[in-house]
């Protein structure tokens, strides 16, 4: 492993060369001024760099957004003794300018935080080796996944927070692909959305998940991810003939909305929800938070569902703002009658927080990964 600290502050970086020389082996180069990085990197290829931000001349900001693509180290942990507001933002801009893993600490950096981004930058590489984050589906794989049946559903188990009971699932769709293995949603949502065949991977991810609920015993709740362009035609008596072939109460079903586009309130898309609500399917509003118009959205459309996203609750207890805006959706839900379903847990004292502050639902990695239906039929036994 290749490592570059660039601090101009030599006794950190002294300290934090010695830190990292307990936890890695590798070679680990520093220098102290920010206009030497674009060399350094030209000459060695870097896997992990170090960058204060607060550099003289060339500060690190600059520096990072400025990089030659074909240049930049692999991944980039910023640090700075300022306000962490700043290395918010640092760390955000990186992931926008394309480095493939970015992490910012405040200094000074303890032994665990060093360790912590060392274990995820080793998991994002081997993720990225084994092919898991890669390209793309083309175009023309997109259309043999459908014709071959390549679409297959994990589902993500869904506790009450209170009690730790099982009470539901979400249906998250998978590829599995001839040559590939099996495909997240990264590698092909955008070029099926880009191909206009979202509302065809619907009705493919709605039959399949009724299909595998016939294999279960018990009253499994069911939430299924749409887009809203699946609304824009008349779907409704669909959806319900559907429910009625596998024998699956609709109003066990909830359908999951994401915000990431303006809503749509023609009269086809109200029609739809109105005769869903009607026969008790359930809406969620998913990622809340992070795409457009969110308020706006919740004061039209009868959601009965609100799904606090994973980038606030993975936060919640290490950054102020993220643990804010956690309440206050939660607040939201609360006050607007919806059921709160918290995403992304992946820790116990994360779940505790949840528990204190009176969260209703939750699914993570604490307590489950999205599975097949095999052992999703194993875990309720
Ligand atoms: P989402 O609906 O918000 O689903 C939650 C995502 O978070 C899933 O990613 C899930 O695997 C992941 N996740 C669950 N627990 C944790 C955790 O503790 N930590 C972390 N880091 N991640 C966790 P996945 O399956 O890759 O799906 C990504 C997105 O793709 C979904 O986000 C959803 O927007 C979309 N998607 C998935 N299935 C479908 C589908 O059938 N139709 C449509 N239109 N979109 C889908
Ligand atoms: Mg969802
Ligand atoms: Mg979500």
């Amino acid at each position: 492993m290749n490592i570059l600290i660039v601090e101009d502050d030599r006794l950190q970086a002294t300290n934090l060369k010695i830190l990292l020389s307990r936890h890695i082996k590798g070679t680990i180069s520093t220098i102290h001024s920010g206009s030497q990085v674009a060399q350094a990197c030209k000459e060695n290829e870097i896997d992990l760099m170090f960058c204060d931000i607060n550099l003289p001349g060339v500060n690190g900001v600059d520096l990072l957004s400025t990089l030659p693509e074909e240049n930049r180290p692999k991944g980039v942990v910023v640090l700075s003794a300022m306000n962490q507001d700043v290395v918010d933002i640092t760390y955000s801009m990186c992931l926008s300018a394309g480095y493939y893993f970015a992490r910012g600490l405040a200094k000074p950096i303890s032994s665990e935080q060093l360790q912590q981004v060392l274990t995820d930058f080793d998991k994002q590489t081997k993720q990225t080796k084994t092919g898991y984050i890669n390209e793309p589906l083309s175009k023309d794989d997109i259309e043999r996944a459908f014709t071959n049946g390549w679409f297959v559903n994990h589902y993500q188990p869904q506790y009450k927070v209170s009690t730790n009971e099982l009470i539901g699932v979400e249906a998250l769709v998978r590829c599995q692909h001839p040559d590939r293995g099996l495909l997240s949603p990264a590698s092909f949502l955008s070029v099926l959305n880009q191909e206009n065949q979202q509302d065809r991977l619907f009705w493919v991810v709605l039959e399949n998940a009724l299909k595998d609920m016939t294999l279960l015993k018990g009253d499994l709740q069911l939430s299924i991810n749409m887009n809203q362009k699946s609304l824009k035609v008349p779907m409704s008596e669909r959806f319900f003939e559907l429910c009625n072939v596998y024998q699956f109460a609709p109003e066990y079903i909830t359908l999951e909305l994401t915000e990431d586009e303006v809503y749509d309130s023609g009269v086809t898309s109200l029609a739809n929800l109105a005769n869903l609500r009607l026969k008790g399917v359930g809406l969620a509003i998913d990622d809340f938070g992070t795409g457009y118009s969110s308020l706006s959205q919740l004061a039209v459309l009868p959601f009965t569902e609100l799904k606090i996203d994973q980038q606030f609750i993975g936060n919640a207890l290490l950054n102020f703002k993220s643990q804010q805006l956690t309440i206050s959706s939660l607040q939201l839900a609360k006050s607007l009658g919806l059921r709160s379903v918290a995403e992304g847990v992946e820790d116990e004292d994360t779940l505790a927080y949840l528990r204190q502050i009176g969260v209703d639902l939750y699914q993570g990695y604490v307590a489950s990964k999205p599975v097949p239906i095999e052992e999703l039929k194993a875990l309720l036994q």
